[in-house]
């Protein structure tokens, strides 16, 4: 069952799609989907965020692949809900959509063993979009102010919480036209890695996302553009805006 959270006669609720066209809300029953208005799909206490992990995207950037997972942070004031408007800052004269599959935590952990498999503390994957002002990212030596403008973040609309990482994939359309597409098993570090090196560093909290990585093929957004994020079935669709 797909995991979210929606917004119903004025209140947020955790919920579950049916496959039949309708929303499990918790303690209140079956809700058709069209009354509902979906939500980013959980509420992190932070976004990590892995850079080049895409051999072809490091490349297209001119960048040298790193030798351990590069991890930057996107503020959780940066989420926007499926179907919300990317707003393009004026700071900015390059803003740029980027693909990416998403890890939801599903409880607490810190410092994952070894011994101890990464996966036993995801809640499940979902698309995500790591809209990125890329001349500011290139002028600042942090990416903090590149990465974090309010709307930054599109999520959702569901987390799946059965995928295989061998056929996982990411895609991303550009007003219909497939822009991008990559696949975790390409990752140059792959998702359990990813979530025992971030568990050692800080303490990951249920709902906390992980973003792996865009590939290649990144571009620019225009005011009117619909950019979408499709991950194991789940499409993640935003309008830019000026
Ligand atoms: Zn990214």
């Amino acid at each position: 069952m797909l995991r979210g959270r929606v917004r119903w006669k004025g209140q947020e609720y955790p919920a579950e799609r049916t496959g039949s066209g309708t929303v499990l809300i918790s303690g209140k029953g079956e809700v058709p989907l069209g009354e509902v208005c979906v939500l980013a799909p959980c509420l992190p206490s932070k976004i990590v965020c892995v850079g080049r992990n895409y051999r072809e995207h490091a490349k297209e950037l001119g960048n040298q692949m790193p030798e351990r997972p590069l991890l930057f942070l996107k503020p959780p004031s940066s989420l926007l809900d499926p179907g919300g408007a990317i707003v393009l800052p004026s700071d900015s004269e390059q803003v740029e959509y980027e693909g990416e599959i998403a890890v939801v935590i599903s409880r607490e952990c810190r410092a994952i063993a070894e011994t101890e498999d990464p996966m036993a503390y995801v809640l499940g994957v979902t698309a995500l979009n790591d809209v990125t002002a890329r001349d500011l990212q290139k002028l600042d030596v942090q990416f903090t102010r590149a990465k974090s403008f309010d709307t930054f973040c599109p999520v959702g609309p569901w987390i799946v919480p059965e995928f295989d990482l061998e056929t996982l994939g990411v895609r991303t359309l550009l007003n219909g036209k497939q822009v991008q597409q990559g696949w975790a098993r390409d990752m140059a570090f792959p998702i359990p890695d990813i979530v025992r090196f971030v568990s050692r560093v800080m303490t990951l909290k249920p709902g906390d996302l992980i973003a792996t990585g865009t590939p290649a093929g990144v571009g620019r957004l225009s005011p009117g553009d619909v950019v979408s994020v499709d991950v194991a079935g789940v499409l993640l669709e935003n309008t830019a805006k000026a």
